[in-house]
C-alpha cells in the first residue's frame, strides 16, 4: 500500500488525480496568489516524480511542456505519482521576469525559510509541500533573455542514478554541472533526490523542438523509472547521449551590431567563423571565432552587443563527430515531425 500523500493539508489517496492551489502571499492589490499543482497518483505504489517549470518566471517552454504532458493518456496508467508544478515562480510569470518582485533569483534561494524573504518563503513552501514527498525530480528551464539553448540535460552526472536518468531523457547533449549554491538542484541533492535540469530554448519564447523533446524526455524518464509501461513505438530513436568534456563561452571582441552565422547545434572547429560585429555605419567589422572545437549549445539572438558579452556557448566532446551526427539526427527528426504535423510520431 502506498504511503499517504498530503499536500496543503489535503490527503491524496492512491488512484486519484487532483489539481491543487497552494496559497501564496497575495499581491498589494489584494489579488489572491496561488501556485497551481497537478497530482496524478496511480493505484500501484512507485516512485514520486516532481516536474516543475518557471522557477525563473520568464522561462516558458516548461509551462507548455507540463500543460501537454498532463493531457497524455499514458498518465492514467501511472505507477507511483507525478506532481507537476508549471509555475513555481508565479510572481515572475506575471511580471514576465526571471526574478521575484524583490529582485531575488528563486534558484539561488533554496532550501529557503518560512521567515525569510519572499523568495525564501516560496522556496521553503516548494520544498515542504512538493519536494519532501518525492524520490526524483525534473526542473525545466530555458536560456536567458535573447539567448537560445540547444535542448540539453544538466545534472550531477557523477551520481549513478542521475546519470542513468539523464541518459534516458533522450537529448544528445548532457552537461555535468556543479551544484550551485541555493539552487533547487542542490537542495534536492541534499535530500538524496536525483534531479535533472532540462535547458532548452529561450526566455519568453516557445520553441516547438524544445517543447516536444521535453515531453518525450519526461515520458522516457518515467518509463525508465517503471512509472509507465515500455513504449509501444516500433521505431525507437537510436540516440546515444554524450557528456560534454567541458564548455566555454565566446565573448564579443568589440561592441556593435552582431550577426551570427552558425545556428544552435552547429559543429564548429577551433577558429571557425561564428559571426561578425560591425559598426552601425561604416566598414569596420570584427570577426567572432570559436575558441574551441565543439557543438554550439547556446547563442545570443540579439543583434546589439557590448564588448565582453557572451555570444556563443560551445561544448567540447571526446568524440565530436559522433555527437555532431546525433545532434543533427535529433534536430531533423523533430523538425520533420513538426512539419508533417505529427504530434505522436516521436513522443
Ligand atoms: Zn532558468
Amino acid at each position: 500500500m502506498a504511503a499517504p500523500l498530503r499536500i496543503n493539508g489535503e490527503s491524496i489517496p492512491p488512484g486519484t488525480s487532483v489539481n491543487l492551489e497552494l496559497p501564496l502571499p497575495h499581491l498589494y492589490t489584494r489579488t489572491p496568489m496561488t501556485m497551481p499543482v497537478y497530482v496524478r497518483r496511480g493505484k500501484r505504489s512507485g516512485p514520486c516524480l516532481f516536474v516543475c517549470a518557471a522557477v525563473h518566471g520568464d522561462e516558458l517552454n516548461g509551462i507548455e511542456i507540463i500543460r501537454r504532458l498532463m493531457k497524455r493518456r499514458a498518465l492514467t496508467r501511472i505507477r507511483g505519482t507525478i506532481i507537476a508544478v508549471p509555475m513555481v515562480n508565479v510572481y515572475g510569470v506575471i511580471d514576465r521576469s526571471r526574478y521575484l518582485p524583490d529582485r531575488r533569483d528563486l534558484n539561488r534561494s533554496f532550501p529557503g525559510s518560512g521567515r525569510g524573504s519572499l523568495a525564501a518563503r516560496l522556496a521553503d513552501l516548494f520544498m515542504k509541500e512538493i519536494v519532501a514527498h518525492c524520490t526524483h525530480g525534473i526542473d525545466l528551464h530555458t536560456g536567458g533573455m535573447h539567448r537560445g539553448n540547444l535542448p540539453q540535460v544538466r545534472g550531477k552526472l557523477d551520481d549513478e542514478e542521475t546519470l542513468r536518468l539523464a541518459r534516458l531523457f533522450g537529448v544528445p547533449v548532457l552537461i555535468n554541472a556543479d551544484l550551485r549554491d541555493g539552487s533547487l538542484r542542490e537542495a534536492a541533492a541534499e535530500r538524496g533526490i536525483p534531479m535533472l535540469l532540462y535547458e532548452a530554448g529561450e526566455a519568453l519564447r516557445f520553441d516547438e523542438v524544445s517543447i516536444r523533446a521535453g515531453i518525450q524526455g519526461i515520458l522516457n524518464v518515467m518509463r525508465g523509472l517503471e512509472m509507465l509501461p515500455p513504449s509501444r513505438a516500433r521505431r525507437q530513436p537510436s540516440r546515444e547521449p554524450f557528456v560534454a568534456r567541458s564548455s566555454s563561452w565566446v565573448r564579443a571582441p568589440a561592441s556593435g551590431i552582431f550577426r551570427g552565422s552558425v545556428p544552435l547545434g552547429a559543429h564548429v572547429e577551433k577558429k571557425t567563423l561564428l559571426g561578425t560585429i560591425a559598426e552601425p555605419v561604416g566598414d569596420r567589422e570584427s570577426e567572432v571565432r570559436a575558441s574551441i572545437g565543439g557543438i554550439v549549445i547556446g547563442r545570443s539572438n540579439l543583434p546589439l552587443v557590448l564588448e565582453g558579452e557572451a555570444l556563443f556557448h560551445i561544448a567540447s566532446f571526446e568524440d565530436l563527430h559522433q555527437v555532431a551526427e546525433q545532434v543533427e539526427e535529433f534536430q531533423s527528426t523533430h523538425e520533420e515531425a513538426i512539419e508533417s504535423g505529427s504530434e505522436r510520431s516521436i513522443i
